[in-house]
């Protein structure tokens, strides 16, 4: 189906008409702000099969996975938030040192102004309207921009936002490269950003310009270690359920596992059992299995399968269609093992213990998720202690995410800046520092010059 793009805006128009309206204040009040949260949540409600349908032509994405991980999701955030907004937005008081009482100390919540949010193709939904929830709960202003490689669910976004929103304070852009290039020349108050670590490369720069700051939601190989204390047969479920959720194209998706060969010997039956369980003996006619979002990236995954695959290995570029695939004793340095592989691929890369997959890990660039299966105590402390990356989640890949009281977001290659819940909160404002000291008694008096009664006293 052809999605027609919305008249191309002029990007500096659009700015400028936000920033106006921004200056009005009519994004400050709180009553407002939940009148729009209101809002965003009736469009999901009331619009969810344009959605579901949009996610169903651009990745093949089921009705309940997109309910589960996009609408459904996005609603839980606005109601967490709406739950918690006032609270959040509370003054937070400071204590003042005995040396400069008698005053008054506090930090306010202020909107940082107009934000841009761009968003990627692989949860093109939720990936865009999770951080707008922030942005908004925060009395900012936004310039929204879908991927265009998602075009049906970009198009859906670009059709119901304004219908729901008030259009004076979010505008959606659609657009690809040469028209996030020329939004990017505007001046922002806040940029965030979602995608691969080369395109934040260019936000950032693009940001640096005008001195914006930015939060960087990226990438990388999150890694996954199993021992033999776990129970396989739930870890294998679990690892599948993750790894092949979106066929694979999710940024927190287990990307390739850690274990001995002992446990790669009954890791694998495990989970060509898992995969049999959740879309049977072929794939290909399940339901619930997507599809890769287009021939680039599928030439570049079928680019990574050896000859013979343990499990999976069957691909059709015409279905876009790439099996459940699961790689035992793979080649470290192979290339399903140098870059993030997004898509349905698991390589098992064998270690001897604990000791050296913590090395492992850390010998490459910090993840966005990393997985432990173990059920001894002195394994967990190690991998929390021991290795850095955006969170850690023993037992349950991806799922740190559905907690909207956890901030989510990367260290180092994987990102920079967190979200969800106050923590959105905490990345849409400015901190302001309010102190209030009294004109008298006038205890400063101390401290003015002439300097010279301090002789016999500093
Ligand atoms: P993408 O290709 O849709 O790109 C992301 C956005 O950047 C799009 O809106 C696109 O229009 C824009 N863009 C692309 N090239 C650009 C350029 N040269 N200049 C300016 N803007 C440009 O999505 P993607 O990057 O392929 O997304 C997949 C990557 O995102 C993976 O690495 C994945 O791990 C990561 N990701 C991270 C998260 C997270 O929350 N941390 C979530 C999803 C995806």
């Amino acid at each position: 189906m052809q999605h027609e793009r919305s008249q191309t805006a002029d990007p500096q128009a659009v700015v400028s008409a936000l920033r106006a309206g921004f200056g009005t204040g009519l994004s400050r009040p709180v009553a407002w702000r939940i009148r729009q949260l209101k809002a965003l949540r009736r469009m999901l409600i009331e619009r969810r099969t344009d959605f579901e349908r949009a996610l169903q032509d651009d990745l093949g994405k089921n009705a309940t996975e997109a309910w589960l991980t996009e609408v459904g999701f996005t609603v839980n955030e606005i109601d967490h938030t709406l739950r918690h907004l006032r609270g959040w937005l509370r003054p937070r008081r400071r204590r003042v040192p005995l040396a400069l009482q008698p005053a008054n100390a506090r930090t306010v919540f202020e909107p940082r102004g107009v934000v841009l949010i761009i968003a990627p193709w692989n949860y093109p939904l939720q990936l865009l309207l999770t951080p707008l929830v922030g942005a908004l709960a925060s009395g900012n202003v936004v310039l929204a921009k879908p991927s265009e490689l998602a075009p049906a669910t970009s198009s859906a976004i670009a059709r119901w936002l304004p219908e729901y929103l008030d259009r004076r304070a979010v505008q959606v852009v659609e657009g690809g490269v040469a028209e996030t290039t020329a939004i990017l020349e505007q001046r922002f108050d806040h940029v965030f950003y979602t995608g691969n670590a080369a395109v934040g490369q260019i936000v950032m720069e693009a940001a640096a310009k005008h001195l914006t700051p930015v939060t960087l939601e990226l990438g990388g190989k999150s890694p996954v270690y199993v021992d033999d204390s776990a129970d396989i047969t739930v870890s294998a479920r679990r690892i599948a359920w993750g790894k092949f959720m979106n066929a694979g194209q999710t940024c927190v998706a287990p990307d390739y596992v850690l274990a001995s060969a002992a446990v790669q010997a009954r890791l694998v039956p495990a989970l060509d059992a898992a995969i049999r369980e959740m879309f049977g003996d072929d794939p290909t006619t399940s339901p619930d299995f997507g599809r890769i979002i287009n021939e680039r990236n599928y030439d570049r995954l079928t680019a990574l399968l050896p000859e013979h695959s343990a499990i999976g290995g069957q691909a059709n570029r015409e279905a876009r269609y790439i099996a459940p695939t699961v790689l035992p004793d793979a080649d470290p340095s192979s290339a399903a093992m140098s870059a993030e592989i997004f898509g349905p691929i698991l390589p098992l890369v064998t270690v001897d213990g604990a000791e050296e997959a913590v090395r492992f890990i850390n010998s490459r660039d910090k993840p966005l998720a990393l997985y432990l299966f173990s059920n001894r105590r002195d394994v967990r402390k190690k991998f929390v202690r021991e290795t850095s990356s955006g969170g850690i989640v023993i037992g349950a890949p991806t799922m740190h995410l559905s907690v909207s009281q956890l901030p989510f977001g990367g260290v180092g290659h994987s990102g920079m800046g967190s979200y969800h819940g106050v923590h959105s909160i905490e990345a849409f404002s400015h901190q302001k520092a309010v102190l209030t000291k009294p004109l008298n008694p006038d205890t400063l008096r101390l401290v003015y010059p002439p300097f010279t009664k301090f002789r016999d006293t500093v």
